[in-house]
């Protein structure tokens, strides 16, 4: 948590007359919607006009969320996010480490911002900024949100579009409250997060109940050819273009894919493989069990990092070519 000095500092910057910017990171999941707009809705409850922006389109099962159409998505309104930034007093760096992680447009806006830079996020290494809130044991940025409203004293500000966004930012990160880094003070917020309005039914069933048929023709394809090497420690997965293309590929079908390769008896690795749409490489997205670390695994070989138990990389050959560079690289690690 911010010291209580910077608490102090932070308080007096939060004031009406400041332009306050939110920003999460390229590819914004659950939590990183979920954390920013939990954190506007506080910031509203103070008198505040705090404006999101993320630097791409999010997935349509996470639009239901309270002024989700309000955010600005810089792909589609460069100048408007661009002044922004520039205009900014304030910027909440929320589920990030880096300012490349949001990207070559927004990235670069970031760094040049004369704005106080604050940032709130769970990823390992976190780059300096005015004042950092890093805690990697944490499974939310949501879950960190909601302690730095409590280190403000404001816990009673919480109202139930509050309560919903952080709800659904630690459902998603957490995997539905089940990985590793779930605590009972997860659970704890958790509970006063229904006790605020969260409708844990409604948000599970508008985040989750909503499969397209094409995510599940190309959740079909990649089951049904799933490799496991490594004496069965490894599971991979992967998708081409091609594929893509022909089974009616709309963003967001492919998340989550990669943990069907942890749930294998066994498994202790997962790696999702899959062609780009536009450009030539590969994205990657890595997942594992216990003390298996795929962060380290990812920035040594694969462009990438996140948390030891998820993170993802970028390659830049033939998805045949990576694949055989993967299996190389896991034999030869020690689990
Ligand atoms: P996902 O597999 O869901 O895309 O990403 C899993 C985790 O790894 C996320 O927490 C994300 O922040 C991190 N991650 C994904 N891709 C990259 C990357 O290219 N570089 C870094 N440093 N982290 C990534
Ligand atoms: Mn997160």
């Amino acid at each position: 948590m911010f010291t209580s000095a910077e608490i102090i500092a932070i308080k007096d910057l939060l004031v009406p007359q400041n332009k306050i910017v939110i920003i999460t990171h390229y590819n914004p999941d659950g939590d990183a919607i979920g954390s920013s707009l939990g954190l506007k809705h506080f910031l509203q409850q103070k008198g505040l006009q705090p404006e999101v922006i993320v630097p791409n389109d999010f997935p349509k099962f996470l639009k239901w969320m309270p002024d989700a159409r309000k955010i600005t998505i810089a792909d589609y309104k460069r100048k408007q996010a661009g002044e922004a930034i520039y205009n900014a007093d304030v910027i909440f760096i929320l589920d990030f480490n880096a300012s490349h992680r949001s990207g070559n447009l927004v990235g670069p806006w970031i760094e040049k911002a004369r704005a106080t830079k604050i940032l709130i996020d769970h990823h390992q290494q976190p780059d300096a900024f005015d004042y950092v809130y890093s805690d990697v044991r944490i499974p939310a940025t949501s879950q960190m949100v909601y302690h730095f409203i409590q280190a403000l004293g404001e816990e009673s500000l919480v109202n139930k579009n509050i309560a919903e966004c952080l709800y659904t930012g630690i459902m998603t990160d957490t995997g539905g409250f089940r990985f590793r880094s779930t605590s009972a003070t997860t659970h704890r917020i958790v509970a006063d997060l229904i006790e605020k309005g969260a409708d844990p039914a409604m948000i599970t069933s508008n985040t989750w109940d909503t499969n397209t048929v094409s995510r599940l023709h190309l959740l079909a394809l990649i089951l049904g050819r799933i490799e496991v090497v490594k004496d069965g420690k490894v599971a991979i997965l992967w998708l081409k273009r091609d594929e893509l293309k022909e089974l009616g590929f709309q963003k967001g079908d492919t998340e989550g894919f990669v943990n069907y390769g942890l749930s294998i008896m066994g498994t202790q690795v997962s790696a999702f493989f899959m062609e780009d749409l536009y450009e030539d490489f590969i994205k990657i997205s890595f997942r594992s069990k216990d003390e298996v670390d795929v962060n380290q695994f990812s920035r040594k070989y694969f462009n990438g990092g996140g948390h030891i138990n998820a993170a993802g990389g970028k390659y830049f050959k033939s998805i045949e070519e990576t694949i055989e560079d993967f299996k190389e690289k896991m034999e030869a690690e020690e689990f």
